[in-house]
């Protein structure tokens, strides 16, 4: 049905420009955009009822590793810090086929599907055993998401002084020329674009100047966006200061690593310079608040970079450090661990909801995303609130304060992905039961 409507949401939120939030609102959708949202409006137009539940945008997703799906809850990578735990995991990695990764984008996007997430990014940086980017993009066009991978790197591996084993790097030549391969075969930069290719060394500690920098100028001849780690501990801060002589954030600006079009994940120990830097470059941020509580790494000024006006988004990270890809949850903790560091009142369930849609969308520069209203995309979560969860919730700030942390149903570009709690593209048992016996292989290698 290319013409169709949302009926009677109880509570529709909106997160368009004036924030409006509805009571028994229709949305009409017409070839994968919002056509119209108000009362009483769906005439006689096809569609689903949404009595008795909330209506939000759908959740955006600002950073993931979709192949660590097949590494969650790895006993020696279970306690360890940061650069520990990468060095737990980088031989199981090295083992990894295209299958794997396939196999295991899939199961982080479904989950993501699940939790309300109707575009996703990924980092990709490690291509062991003729892996290649498109393994990610064709789970993800089976799954039916919006997806946005990066085509991440590695190139200085142990014998150079870095942290990954040489396996696992790259020459950099290489590295450039698979960049312009995938965006030429994969990036659509047209509005409504299902795959968007961007370009993401993994991190300062793991690539050369000289690639950062060459990077950054391929992305802009490319147009299309940037994305790396930076400043996710103490451990990162020190490295850059010994290596680089510098701070993450200076590092960044002076290799071109700054702007509208790059995103960096975690920056959890940004100072106030570098809040100011991204502030004034229009830089974004993918927050990850469960992957920084489990690493230990601290907890990101997120406040401080609202205020700024620093582009913040949510990022679920890689299920090896998460370990779960629930991102309605994941924009709880973010909820949480603002009030931790700042205090009851540092950061309401609404803002929370917020930086999940539409402070996403704009972080990966898809202001056409995220927020419900005419013009915009139509992806759209519906979420159950007359169970269990939400019983007796007397506001729809509920959602992040409670529960459900599934949905009922979701639609991406005016197609439903999951219906009723099932995902409508994929048979979810056969992909568990899949997943897990390539886990139990791994593990009996290992
Ligand atoms: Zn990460």
């Amino acid at each position: 049905m290319s013409r169709w409507a949302i009926r009677q949401a109880a509570y529709l939120i909106t997160m368009d420009e004036a924030r409006r939030e509805l009571l028994d609102a229709d949305v009409i959708i017409d070839a994968g955009a919002v056509a119209a949202v108000g009362k009483g409006i769906a005439g006689d137009l096809p569609g689903i009822d949404a009595a008795g539940c909330v209506v939000t945008p759908g959740l955006v997703n600002t950073h993931h590793h979709l192949y660590q799906s097949l590494t969650r809850a790895v006993p020696g990578g279970q306690d360890a810090l940061l650069f520990g735990w990468l060095q737990t995991l980088y031989p199981i990695w090295a083992r990894f086929t295209p299958e794997h990764m396939f196999t295991s984008a899939q199961v982080g996007l479904a989950e993501l599907a699940l939790s309300g997430c109707t575009l996703s990014s990924d980092h990709l940086y490690l291509y062991p055993q003729g892996c290649r980017l498109e393994d990610t993009i064709h789970a993800a066009a089976e799954v039916g998401l919006r997806f946005q991978p990066t085509r991440g790197a590695m190139s200085i591996g142990v014998s150079q002084g870095g942290l990954p084993p040489d396996a696992l790097v790259e020459h950099e030549a290489d590295i450039l020329d698979d960049c312009i391969r995938v965006i030429d075969a994969f990036h659509d930069p047209d509005p409504g674009s299902m795959c968007r290719v961007g370009v993401a060394p993994c991190s300062p500690f793991s690539v050369s100047r000289e690639l950062m920098r060459d990077a950054a100028q391929l992305a802009r001849d490319k147009g299309v966006m940037m994305h790396t780690h930076l400043a996710e501990n103490e451990e990162d801060i020190a490295y850059s200061q010994e290596v680089f002589g510098c701070r993450p954030g200076e590092y960044a600006e002076s290799l071109g690593w700054v702007g509208p079009d790059v995103w960096h994940a975690h920056c959890v120990k940004l100072d106030a310079a570098e809040i100011a830097l991204f502030a004034r470059t229009g830089t974004g941020v993918a927050h990850c608040p469960c992957s920084n509580c489990r690493l230990g790494s601290g907890i990101a000024p997120v406040r401080a970079l609202r205020d700024a006006g620093v582009p913040v988004g949510l990022g679920v990270d890689g299920s090896a450090s998460n370990d779960a890809g629930n991102l309605v949850a994941e924009a709880r903790q973010a909820m949480l661990l603002q009030r931790v560091a700042n205090g009851a009142d540092a950061m309401s369930a609404r803002e929370a909801l917020e930086i999940a849609t539409r402070g996403g969308a704009d972080v990966l520069g898809r202001s056409e995303c995220g927020r419900i209203a005419p013009g915009m995309r139509a992806d759209i979560a519906i979420w159950d609130v007359s169970g269990i969860e939400a019983a007796g919730s007397w506001d729809p700030a509920a959602l992040l304060l409670s529960g459900p942390t599934t949905v009922r149903d979701l639609i991406v570009e005016g197609r439903e992905i999951v219906r009723d709690g099932q995902l409508q593209t994929l048979d979810l048992p056969a992909l568990v039961a899949r997943q897990n016996q390539m886990a139990r292989n791994l593990r009996e290698a290992t």
